[in-house]
């Protein structure tokens, strides 16, 4: 068959590399590079070279099999790497480091409200864990905190700002998140260390890897995607970038509102313009830089990750994307409207998906409609959580409906995390 993927972002890569070996796969995208949200900047610090993620940088042992099993088989092994984080809080508490490894860190910790708010914060990821188990995405962030009968001091102090840090939400766009999607996204087992990986190069290494063990597909940059119609004989006519092409199956794996919009104005695709339409999303920028005034006040209390949770402003989170070295180099997710601080190296602006209790419908209504009219979908938003391993799956999920018995997606499949 004559495939046509839309969308150089994880979703489409990983269709594109699984389908190429047995149908001409041609892969369109909008941008100048391939990736999609998985993006590495290299950066000059103190005269050697750091990758810094722009786009995903965290992931787990457990639940990213599908992304770990493509980085080694690509070359790309990666490597553990321990994280911490830091909460600041309003006067007098301070800023908390978890875990708690040193002296100033155990210090800030002897005062009752803070280790009360945090032994909340303990119990909350426990009811994640519930949650996951019950695989209910119905429960909202707000839900779980009621049902706990969190106190105000922790849910108003901690949980729900520090939820709202780590997607660069509001907190009233945190209370409404699914409790599901944001314990699965967050990791928040009590019991596991906390951990990443690192990739070498980069998750932008991935990115370009995938294209390269991709020999047979034809990727075109630079070229959006417009519209999409069923044709009479048979078939659909994909408008993009400098041409019109014809494919007998077209999967849109760019995000839902350029499917949305591909999918308008041809009447035989109108349900899966509406269905694309129902998610939901909000922007968020990010800025990498060095400026460490966004950090907490007392450097000896640096985590990777560092929520500023101060009452009477929107929370946000700066990553320390520095911290192998010891370096001044973070990464802020800016407050709507805020500068990015001078003499920033890379800004990204982002539509993000908002997975609120809502998200799972929505999914299962796209999911209803996969195949019709020779059109299907695929990407992070369309299957499980907002992660990684969501985008991997359902290329996974749309690959077996064309080649189910490849080397490639049969390996893959047995691998990817459900
Ligand atoms: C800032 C940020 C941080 C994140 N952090 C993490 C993390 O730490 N861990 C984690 O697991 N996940 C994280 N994620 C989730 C991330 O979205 C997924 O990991 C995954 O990379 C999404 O892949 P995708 O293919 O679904 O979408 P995308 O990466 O968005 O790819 C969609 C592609 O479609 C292209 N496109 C759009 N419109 C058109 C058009 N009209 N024509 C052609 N092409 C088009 C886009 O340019 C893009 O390349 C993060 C996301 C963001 C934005």
């Amino acid at each position: 068959m004559r495939i046509g993927v839309v969308g150089a972002g994880a979703a489409g890569l990983v269709s594109a590399w699984l389908l190429q070996d047995a149908h001409d796969v041609v892969l369109v995208e909008a941008g100048s590079r391939p990736g999609g949200h998985a993006e590495t900047a290299q950066v000059e610090v103190d005269g050697g070279v750091l990758d810094v993620e722009l786009g995903p940088q965290f992931f787990f042992r457990e639940g990213y099999g599908g992304l770990h099993a493509l980085l080694n088989r690509l070359g790309l092994a990666p490597t553990l790497q321990r994280i911490s984080m830091s909460v600041t809080l309003g006067e007098p508490q301070g800023t908390l480091a978890l875990p708690p490894l040193s002296l100033p860190a155990l210090g800030q910790l002897l005062n009752m409200k803070s280790l009360g708010q945090l032994l909340w914060f303990v119990r909350f990821g426990w009811g994640g864990e519930a949650v996951i188990r019950e695989q209910d995405w119905t429960l909202s962030v707000q839900g779980l905190v009621d049902r706990l009968g969190a106190p105000r001091d922790a849910a108003e102090g901690l949980i729900i700002p520090l939820v709202a840090a780590s997607w660069g939400v509001s907190v009233e766009q945190a209370r409404a998140l699914s409790a599901y999607s944001v314990a699965r996204v967050m990791g928040l087992r009590p019991t596991r260390l906390p951990h990443t990986h690192t990739v070498p190069g980069g998750l932008g290494a991935y990115a370009h890897a995938l294209v390269t063990d991709s020999p047979r597909l034809t990727l075109r940059l630079n070229s959006p995607a417009r519209a999409l119609r069923p044709l009479p004989e048979g078939g659909l006519a994909l408008d993009a970038g400098d041409r019109v092409e014809r494919f007998d199956a077209v999967i849109l794996a760019c995000d839902w509102r350029a499917s949305a919009a591909a999918c308008r104005d041809a009447p035989a695709l109108a349900e899966w313009s509406r269905a694309f339409a129902a998610f939901e999303d909000y922007d968020t920028t990010i800025a990498v830089h060095r400026d460490p005034r966004l950090m907490p006040p007392d450097r000896r209390l640096w985590q990777v990750g560092n929520a500023d949770l101060v009452p009477g402003r929107r929370p946000r989170n700066t990553v320390w994307s520095g911290v192998s070295v010891g370096a001044d180099l973070f990464r802020t997710w800016l407050r709507p409207g805020e500068d990015a601080p001078p003499g920033s190296l890379e800004t990204r602006s982002y539509k993000h998906v908002l997975m609120t209790t809502e998200h799972h419908a929505r999914q299962q209504a796209l999911a209803r409609l996969q195949g019709q009219a020779g059109v299907w979908a695929a990407g992070m938003y369309t299957d499980g959580v907002d992660n990684h391993e969501s985008a991997i799956r359902s290329a996974v999920k749309v690959a077996q409906a064309f080649d189910p018995e490849g080397e490639r997606l049969r390996w893959l499949a047995e691998r990817v995390s459900v």
